[in-house]
């Protein structure tokens, strides 16, 4: 019996390195139970990844989305489970988003040009592309760090983003959010399960700023809570746990895989019990 779960990883489709295919391959090679492909803003990978799946018969596969909300302090971001490539209300969703990020693209590509940084958008699309036939990924600033990389214009990803593409860089664009509200009742809407991820990237000064944080997500539909991710201390996932628990809340937890983008973080690790889940919760993600 297989006893490990992943239920956030990223594809080609978004930034993630492997193809969702490929993926779902070594979901099952790493002996995982199951496996959710959580893209950001793309529901563009799911029929690739269920698809793949059909080859794996021990290997659940839960289609899944992750959505960047507004926030005043750190990242609020919003998974949903339980979801394919038709999810209509979601699919309005990312299609605006890809919109916002036709329209953010070229201007982060003009900032770095006119910083004397020799790069086009050819360039990104193509390190966008790359490994796989994907016709229309996501186009995010791993790519663009990626192009950066490979043009010689930095040597790690990291530099990239400390000097040109983070919030301090200086060809710096912010991103087009969501407001927590809309992206909760579309996920509730396609019948699909609203968790809130990694909330240590929150940036909460304290336990009790968080749990407000949590009583008002409850309130607007949120039904778990990601308590396991490569980001969380042991200490971290027993707190998020209780928070679950004491709100009645389901219990998630993934690696946050993305390949190479983020070679420290491996698929299946943290490992999450199948058991943690709890029953009902359970019963809701994997059928
Ligand atoms: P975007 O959606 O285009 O704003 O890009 C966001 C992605 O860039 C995140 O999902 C991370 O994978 C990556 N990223 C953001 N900030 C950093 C950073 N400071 N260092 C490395 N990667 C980052
Ligand atoms: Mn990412
Ligand atoms: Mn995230
Ligand atoms: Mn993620």
């Amino acid at each position: 019996m297989r006893r490990f779960i992943d239920l956030h990883t990223h594809s080609t489709a978004s930034d993630g390195e492997l193809a969702p295919a490929e993926l779902i391959r070594c979901a099952d090679e790493a002996n995982l139970a199951a496996v959710a492909l959580t893209d950001h803003d793309t529901l563009g990978g799911l029929a690739e990844a269920s698809a793949a799946a059909g080859d794996y018969p021990d290997l659940k596969f839960v289609g899944g989305l992750e959505i960047s909300a507004k926030f005043p302090r750190g990242h609020l971001h919003i998974l949903a489970y339980g979801i394919d490539e038709t999810a209509e209300p979601l699919l309005r969703i990312t299609e605006r988003f890809r919109a916002a990020r036709n329209e953010r693209n070229p201007r982060i590509i003009a900032k770095l040009q006119a910083l004397g940084v020799d790069i086009t958008m050819d360039d990104v699309v193509a390190a966008a592309r790359r490994e796989d036939d994907e016709p229309d990924p996501i186009i995010s600033r791993v790519h663009m760090a990626r192009a950066l990389r490979e043009a010689g214009h930095v040597r790690t990803n990291q530099e990239a983003f400390d000097r040109y593409l983070g919030s301090t860089g200086a060809a710096f664009v912010d991103k087009e959010v969501i407001e927590p509200d809309e992206a909760i009742a579309a996920i509730r809407e396609c019948d699909a399960l609203a968790v809130l991820a990694h909330p240590v990237q929150l940036k909460c000064d304290n336990h009790a700023q968080l749990e407000r944080v949590v009583r008002e997500l409850v309130r607007l539909g949120i039904q778990g809570i990601e308590a396991y991710h490569s980001d969380h201390t042991p200490e971290l996932t027993r707190a998020y746990i209780d928070l679950a628990k004491k709100h009645d809340l389901g219990i998630t937890g993934g690696s946050d895989f993305h390949g190479a983008p983020k070679p420290d973080v491996r698929l299946g690790h943290p490992r999450v019990p199948v058991s943690a889940v709890g029953e009902a919760f359970a019963e809701r993600l994997f059928g």
